[in-house]
């Protein structure tokens, strides 16, 4: 089959790999449909996170379901199914609070630019869809492997309710989900910071009532003129950098709450600026599997439109494209078809 290796920081390479082989009962071989490229693979690419070896990419999935193992119940051959890119069994102490990101058996999926990919934990991963879906809906599910859950989780750890004041830090494919996810949680307002026209648009599109084009101590003096001179109630850190961390928490009001979802990356919070600033956190890699049900119906029924995202489409065979593209912000997020 094709698929995708990193060999070294810029080099990405489409190639002929042995199909994935069951390895255990509660796997499952998936045919892609289609497969992305993440915000979170460019920072091997671009050598930030060492490439010790060549491995393969890509954590982001929708297929069809070509063979299950004997111990799988959940799905079957031939159906439609999105998962998460942190594997779950879906059924251990972990995973019934709600926290399958977290599951005891979770293994993060690896290997998903490729023409097949093999899922572990395939009966508390998988989701299928009721049917076909139509291909106008497949670009939207396809965010639901990460960016959508992760900006839904995003909205829901930073505790948004109906009629809150919502800021969303990062202007990324993850931060324009994020706005999406604070317009469903009934969010009046819904601050963007994003310094890019073309980001500010979608945001708007999927429900900003604001944007702030500043960074820093600007930026935060913004926020506190849209916001009586406290700070929102709600802010969606979707970057992961010491910078955007810092944004987000002088950007909450005393009693409000930061969902942190970017991977960090050089982040330190000081201990005694967290003490006085009564804001709560809570962070992490999303359990997207708890809302796939939710979002899957939100998709389905034209709810949501998160599949926007998506500005370029490429055969798999140009996956390189698709990397330098985003690499050189010319694209937000790239969708490969095999
Ligand atoms: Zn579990």
């Amino acid at each position: 089959m094709r698929g995708t290796i990193i060999h070294a920081p810029g080099d990405i390479r489409s190639e002929q790999l042995p199909d994935p082989t069951m390895t255990a009962g509660t796997d499952a071989i998936i045919r892609t449909v289609a497969t992305c490229v993440c915000g979170s693979d460019l920072w091997p690419y671009r050598g930030i996170e060492p490439v010790d070896h060549p491995h393969p990419m890509g954590h982001e999935y929708v297929g069809v379901v070509e063979e299950v193992g004997d111990q799988v119940t959940t799905v079957r051959p031939g159906q439609f199914v999105i998962g998460s890119f942190a594997t779950s069994d879906n059924t251990c102490a972990n995973c019934r609070n709600g926290y399958q990101s977290a599951c005891v058996r979770r293994e993060f999926m690896s290997t998903c630019q490729a023409e097949y990919v093999r899922i572990p934990n395939a009966d508390g991963t998988l989701v299928a869809t009721d049917g076909e879906p139509d291909p106008a809906h497949v670009p939207s599910l396809l965010t639901l492997s990460d960016v959508m859950g992760t900006g839904w989780y995003a909205a829901v750890a930073a505790e948004v309710r109906p009629g809150a004041t919502a800021v969303v830090v990062g202007d990324g494919a993850v931060g324009l989900c994020a706005v999406i996810a604070a317009r469903e949680l009934g969010a009046e307002r819904i601050i963007a910071m994003s310094r890019h026209a073309d980001r500010q648009e979608l945001a708007t599109a999927f429900g900003a009532t604001d944007i702030v084009s500043e960074r820093g101590k600007d930026g935060v003096a913004r926020i506190k003129d849209l916001t009586e001179g406290i700070g929102a109630d709600s802010v969606l850190e979707c970057v992961g950098t010491g910078e955007s961390m810092t944004q987000a928490l002088r950007s909450t009001r005393p009693g409000g709450n930061v969902g942190f979802v970017g991977v960090p990356h050089g982040v330190e919070i000081a201990g005694d600026r967290l003490f006085f600033s009564h804001v709560g956190l809570r962070g992490g890699p999303a359990p997207v599997r708890r809302f796939l049900p939710d979002l899957i119906d939100r998709v389905m029924t034209g709810g949501i439109d998160p599949g926007r995202v998506f500005d370029l489409t490429l055969p798999l065979a140009e996956v390189a494209e698709g990397y330098r593209a985003m690499d050189e912000r010319r694209a937000i997020k790239a969708l490969l078809r095999p």
